[in-house]
């Protein structure tokens, strides 16, 4: 039955804000398409560039021949150690919270040896932050070619530094030329996830007024049939996608999208003829060019355009930067990350009793013993002064700690199960994508600081309407419970 839809869609469709934002006010709204307009199939996607990177690694002479891709392995939002060949979960602190080296955990006490004093500073170059789903076959493959560095298999040629740069580089050389994409092509119906309220949404959005863009990364050969295949099934009869947005950017080089000039060809025939030109124009269909000229097109700035794609630095974090513009993070992983939550909500409040339960328990064991140190003292003195011992106090004190041990040793068997339970959420490894431990991840901090709002997908926007309103919640502080208990004990 379709859902009514001026009732709330379940929370892992709504759209969350970090920053107030008034679509009512936004006049154009640029679009990112891979995994942003078009959702991949993540598993089948990354295998097929997997087996690309292996293949071009086997012709080079690695022995990859008998690995396989993993997708379970690695999710995004960690963070590769190039130095140490470590792949971590950091918090918001930049404290790292989970690692592993290659595709072995790192043992607790070695993780505190090795990060108890680094910070992950993602501005230094030891560090290379996992933005798109995009990196996961590159992060599979750096692990279990770690594990093959140390088992001196690979030759005595590399550290983790070069390792990580080779298969960078040849990953990025897969993605360029033409092979990976075609082998998409010819069967998008394995690879691509279609959505078949996308168009609407967008209808919605340019039946209000605004202007629509696409801007990506990807080249003409491989937008026209990508886009066709995705949006024209789902238009209204005698419409394609090409109705939907006023002006279409491919191989936009972002991020020097956003950050320098650079120059625009018209795009003047549906082969991929071009034509350069001094300006954009709209409507138009572009290679290249950058956003200075858009503003200067549509004659807008920062606080009129939304601009909405699913990585994290380039689409979200550099256009916030340069150029101010509203961002929006499209976060797939929420739908899936939303409902493990729900499911595990009553362990949670579980787990939340037990451990206000041992926070008492341990501040009755830290009087104790704070309890036995004022005796022995008192007693020192007594003793100095010819009174008595004051042993049956103290000896009262040690029976209280033994039972509060006894006590918290039950209270964390009880403990244990759930908080592991509670940090395998989501992905059995690394947990859920926005925490990390009790905190906000570095992607969640991210987040908050770069993209205006986020949502799990673009038709996300069909519930909201282009004339909504998003106001950002009031942010929580440690305090804040204790407040609320103030004013109402009952709380
Ligand atoms: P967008 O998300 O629509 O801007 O498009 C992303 C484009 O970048 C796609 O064509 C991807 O194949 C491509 N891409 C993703 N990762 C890499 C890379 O590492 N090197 C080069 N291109 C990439
Ligand atoms: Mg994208």
């Amino acid at each position: 039955m379709p859902r009514q839809r001026d009732l709330p869609p379940p929370p892992e469709r709504r759209v969350y804000c970090n920053r107030t934002l008034n679509l009512r006010a936004i006049r154009a709204i640029g679009f990112d398409m891979d995994y942003t307009l078009i959702h991949y199939r993540v598993d089948e996607w990354e295998r097929r560039a997997y087996e690309h990177l292996r293949w071009r690694l086997a012709e080079a002479g690695l022995p990859v021949a008998d690995l396989e891709f993993d997708p379970d392995l690695f999710m995004r939002g960690l963070i590769v150690d190039k130095e140490l060949g470590n792949i971590v979960k950091a918090n918001r602190f930049g404290t790292v919270k989970h690692a592993y080296h290659g595709t072995q955990p790192l043992p607790f006490d070695q993780m505190r040896r090795v990060y108890g004093t680094t910070r992950v500073d993602l501005a230094d170059a030891r560090w290379e932050f996992m933005n798109t789903f995009f990196g996961l076959s590159e992060g599979c493959m750096y692990a279990q070619l770690v594990d093959r560095l140390d088992d001196q298999r690979l030759g005595g040629v590399m550290g983790f530094r070069q390792l990580y740069d080779l298969i960078r580089h040849t990953l990025d050389f897969a993605h360029m030329e033409g092979r990976l994409k075609a082998d998409i092509l010819a069967d998008p119906d394995r690879f691509v996830d279609l959505d078949p309220d996308l168009p609407q949404a967008l209808m919605d959005q340019r039946a209000a007024g605004k202007k629509l863009l696409l801007i990506t990364n990807s080249d003409w050969a491989y937008t026209r049939p990508i886009m066709a295949y995705a949006f024209d099934r789902f238009m209204p009869p005698g419409r394609t996608w090409r109705d939907l947005f006023d002006m279409v950017i491919v191989s936009a080089r972002k991020p020097s999208f956003f950050t320098s000039r650079m120059p625009a060809f018209e795009l003047v025939d549906e082969d991929g003829l071009l034509r350069p030109v001094l300006a954009l124009t709209d409507p138009g269909r572009f290679v290249g060019g950058d956003a200075r000229q858009v503003e200067a097109c549509l004659g807008v700035s920062g606080e009129d355009i939304l601009y909405i794609g699913d990585h994290l630095f380039v689409d979200v974090h550099v256009s916030k930067d340069v150029l101010r513009w509203r961002t929006g993070l499209v976060v797939r992983e929420l739908e899936e990350e939303l409902r493990a939550v729900a499911d595990f909500r009553e362990q949670e409040a579980q787990l939340g009793k037990l451990m206000a339960e041992k926070d008492r328990l341990e501040h009755r064991y830290a009087h104790a013993r704070l309890g036995v140190l004022r005796a022995k003292a008192d007693a020192a003195e007594r003793t100095s002064k010819g009174g008595g011992s004051g042993r049956d106090a103290t000896a009262a004190l040690h029976r209280e700690m033994g039972r509060l041990r006894e006590a918290l040793e039950a209270l964390d068997a009880r403990i244990v199960p759930l908080a592991k339970a509670s940090t395998g959420l989501y992905n059995r490894r690394w947990g859920l994508l926005m925490r990390s431990g009790n905190d906000k991840s570095s992607l969640a901090r991210q987040m908050e600081q770069y993209a205006d709002i986020y949502t799990s997908r673009v038709s996300n926007l069909l519930h909201l309407t282009p004339y909504a309103y998003l106001r950002a919640p009031r942010g929580s502080l440690p305090h804040d419970d204790e407040a609320a208990r103030m004013s109402d004990p009952e709380a």
